[in-house]
């Protein structure tokens, strides 16, 4: 009899582990080495890495399709972006992460690509609209920090039907909350330094492909092969353990956002809350302008003023403090990373901070 497939709560637990052989370790240890001994499958790492294989086979499979591991989210967002032909034209959304933007945006000053900025994912008749003789659709959903959920399922369909090769940045939401390969996506792209690793302490990337995406993986392959941009084991390692723990990080952290949510939105300080009802990270635009949000980030205690997210601790940040943050976002928005921690303690912090 078939077996039902595993939930994905036990495939980040089982997935990606040596055989279950007599005296086998539990994990596939960091191999580190620059090359092989001769006339073996893969001659040298910058090629394939058993540590590697062993993250790819626990990612793909929760996305439903191959992964490839990449050295940073930046790194995977390149490789992607190479699959363009010279002069071929990339939708995104405007207010995509800032990385993204700055990349496609140099790109194209280069005269490597045009970009067709789409103001509102939310907007499915604009997005469509621009897809025509487009080469690549990329999206991110939630956006970065804006929060804005695209209908996936009808951008996709309509890429697919035109011809667009389509890429969606999966950081937000994770495998466990969306599935965009599922949704007819033929990329989905990871910084797996966010949730996926989950510990703030290393970067790396994953791309995946679905079943129909065989001369893409090969492709996104061959660009991480030659352009270099490849994890280091001891990285993949920490990813992969990490990535044991994603589902009760995230429960937890899921759970905190959506409670930190519903009081925020009754907080004097606070004039909006961005939150999709799913997902732990939240956004809101505080009074006293960026002066207002500045000074919140400077009088957290346990919530870190840090630029990064989905690690297991609280992070915030003024996200026009960075440069090349687009000017849709609000001066005085702050992106709340809600991590695992007590909810009443973040509360409290959160609150004191917010009352000055
Ligand atoms: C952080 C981030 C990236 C870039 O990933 P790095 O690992 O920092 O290179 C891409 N997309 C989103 C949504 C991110 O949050």
């Amino acid at each position: 009899m078939p077996q039902p497939a595993d939930a994905p709560a036990t495939q980040v637990v089982s997935l990606g582990r040596p055989p279950q052989e007599p005296g086998a370790p539990m994990s596939v240890p960091p191999v580190l080495t620059s090359t092989y001994v001769a006339d073996g499958p893969v001659n040298y790492a910058r090629v394939g890495n058993p540590t590697w294989t062993a993250f790819e086979d626990a990612v793909g499979p929760l996305e439903g399709g191959r992964a490839l591991a990449f050295a940073s989210g930046m790194a995977a967002v390149a490789a992607v972006v190479s699959l363009v032909p010279v002069g071929g034209t990339v939708v995104a959304p405007a207010a995509a992460y800032n990385g993204v933007v700055v990349h496609l945006t140099e790109a194209a000053e280069r005269g490597q690509l045009q970009v067709r900025w789409v103001d509102d994912v939310t907007d499915t008749a604009a997005v469509t609209a621009a897809l025509e003789g487009a080469d690549l659709l990329w999206l991110e959903s939630p956006t970065n920090p804006l929060l804005d959920v695209a209908d996936l399922r009808t951008l996709l369909a309509v890429a697919r039907e035109r011809g667009v090769l389509s890429a969606v940045d999966n950081t937000f939401a994770t495998p466990l909350l969306q599935r965009p390969l599922e949704l007819g996506a033929d990329v989905v792209v990871h910084s797996a330094t966010k949730y996926l690793a989950g510990h703030s302490d290393l970067l790396m990337g994953v791309t995946v492909t679905g079943s129909e995406g065989a001369a893409t993986h090969e492709r996104l392959a061959r660009h991480r092969q030659l352009s270099g941009a490849v994890p280091g084991p001891m990285e993949t390692w920490l990813a992969l353990r990490g990535l044991r723990t994603l589902a009760v990080r995230l429960e937890r952290a899921c759970a905190n956002a959506a409670e930190l949510a519903a009081r925020l939105g009754d907080h004097p300080r606070v004039h909006r809350v961005r939150y999709p009802g799913f997902g732990a990270i939240v956004s809101i635009e505080v009074d006293g302008g960026a002066e207002g949000a500045e000074r919140l980030c400077a009088a957290t205690r346990l919530w870190v003023h840090a630029t990064s997210l989905g690690g297991v601790e609280s992070q915030l940040e003024r996200r026009r403090r960075q440069p090349g943050e687009p000017e849709a976002v609000p001066v005085d928005l702050v992106r709340l990373s809600v991590g695992i921690e007590d909810v009443e303690d973040l509360w409290r912090d959160l609150d004191a901070a917010l009352r000055g």
